[in-house]
């Protein structure tokens, strides 16, 4: 999901529509709270909004370089359902807006430091930004800012009229934008970044919306229990990585220039940042996943043999308790990613013993530990380092799922699986796991039937419709099909059949 252009990507396609109109004004936008009307965002009602956004979700879902990671995911959820209902508490969101949303963050799994808002409530975070923030504090204002660019309705606000008008045709430019900016012909793609620059300075967010995101977002994570300190070192660190770099890994700043005003404005906000030495040690948990998102973002040889290179660094023994453990952490990944099974499992057991006084960061050890361990078929330590971190999360549950799988306990998978998608209905690993431990039993029609589920919780409907007809057939073969589950197959298809044409209908 290289969406390095994604805001320009929609400035861009706005100002396409308007077809050589005069640059559109989106400012200047009041800069007192008052919650905007649902009819504030320019004319595009908030279902609009959010069929824009589904549209554009479910291509970034196609994307290869879209990355659901449950470890990570997990973490960054914690963060962002908090300043979700910290906005609630304080009457950020319009109840109506509240509804029609999806408040969903998609993991890409590029290098670049980057997070972007999209319509209808889909966030956009590139594992590069979670890579270099140094704890949760920093993460937060990041989501916080984003979360409030939502909430106050100033994507709509930014593209106009054109988007109530014709939001399939912005839909589709954006994706347009989006594939140019990875195709590997240079000249295209400076074309496209040209287009994209001109029309960023004329219809990204104002700069009194960007104010407004610091100024909102920064209550939002202050209620939401997180330190303010994390929004001005964040914006040191991104003014430090402006001045040295311009090569296309600071993609945040263009959608969201820091400008003088912004910072003059924070400085006013909060406290001068304390001497760095009072300042609290990075979170070793935070350290953790942070490792993760470096290894999961940088696949290649070169770079996953460097985390070894670094284990035997003479530098490694002076560092920090949580850097030691990143590094561990991240040795350990890499290694099974090169499959050195030796070292990864010498170093897993390091990580384990350092980790140990710190739950969240033992927890999140053993997870790795549990997925190296079925990576190598060792099902019996998987079992042993999964022991009791059932109830824990999506993660271990995910894990715990792939093992009963494996060691022949299907049922119980099922089991579990079925009672997590009661509350989470479009978890599609989760549908997935259940395909598979519906495959093992031998019940042919749900495992079908849970692979279209995949495909709806992906918003992807002609793909779930060939399958439930596919497990429609199956049934019919099958000399005792079960007759409930034939049942769910046949509503689930006329329920598919009818998104279809609703989505036609939007052309
Ligand atoms: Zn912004």
């Amino acid at each position: 999901m290289r969406i390095r252009r994604c805001i320009v990507g929609l400035a861009a396609a706005a100002a396409l529509v308007a077809s050589g109109a005069q640059a559109q004004s989106v400012g200047p936008q009041s800069t007192t709270s008052a919650l905007p009307e649902l009819g504030d965002g320019a004319d595009l009602s908030a279902a609009a909004e959010r069929r824009l956004g589904d549209r554009i979700a479910k291509a970034l879902y196609r994307d290869p370089d879209y990355i659901d990671d449950p470890v990570t995911m997990e973490y960054v959820q914690a963060i962002w359902q908090r300043l979700l209902t910290a906005a609630r508490q304080r009457a950020d969101i319009a109840p109506a807006l509240d509804d029609a949303f999806a408040w969903e963050i998609l993991l890409g799994k590029d290098r670049s430091v980057n997070a972007f808002a999209l319509p209808g409530g889909y966030l956009g975070l590139h594992l590069g930004l979670l890579a270099v923030v140094s704890n949760p504090d920093e993460l937060a204002s990041v989501l916080a800012h984003e979360l409030t660019h939502v909430t106050q309705r100033h994507i709509p606000r930014g593209m106009g009229r054109q988007a109530a008008q014709a939001p399939w045709l912005i839909g589709a430019m954006v994706l347009g934008v989006l594939a140019a900016s990875k195709d590997p012909n240079a000249a295209n793609a400076a074309i496209v970044g040209g287009q994209a620059a001109a029309a960023q300075n004329q219809l990204n967010f104002s700069r009194d919306m960007e104010r407004e995101a610091d100024r909102i977002g920064l209550g939002v994570m202050k209620h939401a229990g997180y330190s303010p300190q994390g929004f001005v070192t964040m914006f040191e660190k991104l003014q430090d990585s402006n001045r040295f770099n311009d090569s296309g890994g600071y993609a945040y700043l263009r959608s969201h220039p820091l400008t003088t005003e912004r910072i003059a404005d924070m400085q006013l906000r909060v406290p001068r940042a304390e001497p760095a030495a009072t300042l609290p040690p990075m979170p070793m948990d935070h350290a953790l996943v942070a490792a993760r998102a470096r290894v999961l973002s940088n696949p290649g040889v070169d770079a996953l043999r460097q985390w070894a290179v670094e284990m035997q660094s003479a530098k490694w023994a002076s560092r920090p308790p949580a850097a030691q453990a990143a590094a561990l952490y991240g040795a350990s990944f890499a290694a099974l990613k090169l499959r050195d099974d030796a070292r990864s499992a010498d170093w897993m057991a390091q990580l384990l013993q350092r980790t140990s006084n710190d739950p969240a960061a033992h927890r999140i050890a053993r997870l790795l530990g549990a997925e190296i361990a079925l990576a190598r078929g060792d099902l019996v330590r998987a079992e042993q380092l999964l022991q009791g971190l059932q109830s824990s999360g999506r993660a271990a549950l995910l894990l715990r799922a792939e093992l009963d799988i494996r060691m022949g306990r299907a049922d119980s998978a099922a089991q579990a699986l079925r009672t997590w998608l009661v509350d989470q209905p479009r978890d599609a690993l989760a549908w997935q796991s259940l395909a598979h431990a519906n495959s093992a039993l031998g019940r042919a029609v749900a495992a079908v039937r849970c692979e279209a589920e995949v495909n709806i919780a992906q918003l992807d409907y002609a793909s779930a419709a060939s399958r439930l007809r596919a497990a429609q057939d199956l049934a019919r073969q099958v000399a005792h099909a079960d007759p409930i589950e034939t049942a769910v197959v046949q509503t689930r298809l006329r329920q598919v059949e009818l998104s279809m044409r609703e989505q036609a209908l939007e052309r």
